[in-house]
């Protein structure tokens, strides 16, 4: 009779720490009593611990990805409502948002429209869980590249954005070229040409894009190159904010004669 393995298993906890499988570290007491009981092949006890890993492991990613995307919170698709932008289709936006084929291929977004009209809460919403999503002010963006030009590092900075699935840049035409060095914007957008996707959202369409772009002859590359791949919303409604503050204004009522 040979003597029964000694398990050490004060041990495992130290292993699996030093190999990083937390979800195993925590499951495995349970699932082996579980695999006693139903009598389970060693293999099969090893792959229903693994799995746990891999899927825990996801949806940590989802989490990290969620946090550092700063999407604004609360802008979903669950909360737009499609009825007050007629011109926006909900079947071509809920395609794009759970497809998320066009981030894929490169493809860019456009979103134009007046202030208010929900441009930043449908950037916010086109966005599928699982991609890697960075949501900024472009005025903040442009910032940040301008400083990591002045420390020589803006190549490396374009490179670390790379690694982004989708760049969402917000309000881009509210960046002013006498304001700051702007070309580093269009340095970005060349980088990310024809491979990783941005969403743009603007006040103004195409026409006053000269007041962002040191030179005219910048605006039009800048331009080409955005709408070579592109997918354009224009939005010309009303405000959305003014229409829920006209609706809860509580009409007077009429004077009695
Ligand atoms: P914009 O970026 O075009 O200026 P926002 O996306 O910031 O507009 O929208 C302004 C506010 O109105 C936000 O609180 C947004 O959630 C809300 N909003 C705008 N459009 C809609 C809509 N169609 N359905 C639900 N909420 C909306
Ligand atoms: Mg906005």
């Amino acid at each position: 009779m040979t003597a029964p393995l000694c398990v050490d298993t004060a041990r495992l906890p130290l292993l699996l720490d030093e190999l990083r499988l937390p979800t195993v570290s925590r499951l495995w007491d349970s699932l082996a009593e579980r695999a006693r009981h139903e009598n389970w092949s060693h293999a099969r006890f090893l792959a229903a611990l693994l799995e746990h890993e891999l899927a825990e492991r996801a949806q940590r990613r989802i989490q990290r990805h969620l946090t550092e995307a700063r999407l604004p919170p609360g802008k979903s698709l669950a909360t737009f409502d499609f009825a007050a932008v007629p011109m926006v289709g909900k079947a071509q936006i809920l395609a794009h948002a759970a497809g998320g084929a066009w981030l894929k291929t490169g493809t860019n977004i456009l979103l134009f429209g007046p202030p208010g009209v929900g441009k930043s809460h449908l950037a916010a919403a086109l966005v599928e869980a699982g991609h890697r999503v960075l949501f900024m002010r472009t005025t903040d963006l442009v910032q940040r590249l301008q400083a990591a030009r002045q420390t020589l590092s803006l190549a490396a900075l374009i490179d670390k954005m790379d690694k982004i699935d989708l760049l969402i840049l917000d309000d881009l035409s509210y960046v002013r070229k006498d304001q700051a060095e702007t070309s580093v914007l269009f340095e970005l957008i060349a980088a990310r040409y024809e491979r990783r996707s941005m969403l743009i959202t603007a006040n103004q369409a195409f026409g006053t894009w000269d007041a962002i772009f040191p030179d005219p002859a910048m605006t039009v590359a800048a331009i080409d190159r955005l709408v070579h791949h592109a997918i354009i919303l224009e939005i010309n409604t009303e405000s959305y904010r003014r229409r829920e503050a006209a609706a809860r204004t509580v009409q007077p009522p009429p004077k009695s004669q």
